[in-house]
């Protein structure tokens, strides 16, 4: 029998995708100065770029996913530039994708935590509503598929954690970590887990409490996942 079961996010829970977005909207706004010949005097360059960023996104019916050659146009015009030729945007789009090719880093404590959890005989199942492809690939890069006993992907709703439930038979205690709210923590919470909220990195501060008290506890580390198992030392 399972000492436990730990489900887990795996966006900006395991690993800081968060951070690879930010690396390809800042190599967008350096090649945009750089081709005008203008810089933002904004000191949070970040910020400058994902102002426009956001405002794209609220406007345009794929959301998020809007085509960067908007994002591209916008901090020209931002930066009073006439427009740039069509082979030069081209190439800042090709290098922001390039740049979104990178494997994101692991966040602090994930693998030495999932290592000791495993040891510990607790079942781990990574969640997500990310590309499966994606995911198997980071897993595999950052050597965490031994250490885990699936990946499931689907919508993260109250079914979707029911069922998860369910899969945990009698193992105690069943836990879900992760860096959203809405998406890991209330649905989770609902099914009956106990819920650690992990913020991710580039979330502002003020959200940290918006709706935090959903969770059971909110942690600052991965490490302090293995605090919601009772478990003795594995080593
Ligand atoms: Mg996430």
């Amino acid at each position: 029998m399972a000492q436990g079961f730990l489900v887990t996010d795996a966006d900006n829970t395991l690993w800081d995708t968060n951070k690879v977005f930010a690396d390809a909207q800042l190599a967008i706004l350096e090649q945009v100065e750089a081709s005008v010949g203008a810089n933002t005097d904004r000191r949070d360059r970040l910020a400058f770029v994902r102002q426009f960023d956001q405002d794209i996104a609220r406007r345009h019916e794929a959301g998020l996913k809007y085509p960067p050659v908007l994002l591209v146009q916008a901090l020209v015009d931002a930066l009073g530039a006439a427009a740039l030729s069509d082979k030069l945007i081209d190439e800042i789009v090709a290098s922001y994708f390039d740049v979104l090719a990178q494997k994101p880093r692991l966040r602090n404590g994930v693998r030495a935590t999932l290592k000791w959890l495993n040891d510990a005989g607790v079942e781990i199942i990574v969640a997500s509503e990310g590309r499966e492809d994606r995911l198997r690939d980071n897993l595999d890069t950052h050597k965490l598929d031994a250490l885990v006993s699936d990946l499931v992907i689907g919508r993260k709703n109250r079914a979707f954690f029911n069922d998860l439930y369910q899969r945990s038979g009698d193992a105690c205690p069943r836990v879900c970590v992760g860096d959203q709210l809405d998406r890991d923590i209330t649905p989770a919470k609902e099914a009956g887990f106990t819920t650690l909220y992990f913020p991710g990195g580039f979330r502002p501060s003020w959200e940290f409490e918006l709706g935090a008290q959903d969770a059971d506890r909110v942690i600052k580390s991965y490490a302090d996942v293995k605090d919601a198992f009772s478990l003795r030392d594995a080593a």
